[in-house]
């Protein structure tokens, strides 16, 4: 397994139902690269569940893609992961005006993951749960951040991949 996708989405039971976005998923079945993809509901009212399934992921076999609910790949997205060596790799999108690199489409490699086996651990637990206030670490609304920051100790920055990917939604709050 070169690598395996994950594609979180929110669910709520019988009120607004689901997030996946249906050209999110048209987009990654149709280019995937033979790569299997996992997609994951998480129930929107339990904040740190985000960040239990990133750690669980971190133990899949190959590199870990994730692209979230209302992003759009493009045909060569997963491709140019996969033929990347770099560690960690994102595509950037568009939320408000900005381009920014965050979760919504990302890789860490096999070998990041094999050489940092608690990284993901780190980012949502923290040195202790709330030490930046009373937003749990492990809370999704902090986890880009603490992931991040987790690889900028370690001296990674993050590899920027062309073009820019498609945000489908506006940001919902
Ligand atoms: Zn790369």
């Amino acid at each position: 397994m070169r690598a395996t996708i994950l594609c979180p989405y929110t669910e709520t039971p019988g009120e607004n139902g689901q997030s996946l976005n249906p050209l999110t998923r048209q987009m990654l079945d149709n280019n995937n690269a033979g790569c299997e993809v996992r997609y994951i509901p998480i129930d929107p009212r339990h904040h740190l569940r985000y960040a239990e399934l990133l750690a669980e992921a971190w133990l899949w076999p190959g590199d870990l893609i994730v692209v979230e609910h209302d992003i759009g790949i493009t045909e060569h997205t997963v491709w140019r992961f996969l033929d990347c060596d770099q560690p960690w790799c994102g595509n950037a999108y568009t939320v408000g005006h900005d381009p920014i690199m965050a979760l919504g489409c990302v890789k860490f490699s096999a070998h990041l993951k094999a050489m940092q086996p608690g990284l993901m651990d780190r980012a949502r637990l923290g040195s202790t749960p709330y030490d930046g206030g009373h937003m749990a670490n492990g809370d999704w609304r902090r986890l880009d951040g603490n992931v991040s920051s987790q690889l900028h100790m370690l001296g990674h920055t993050q590899h920027r991949h062309y073009p820019d990917v498609n945000h489908f939604h506006p940001y919902p709050r």
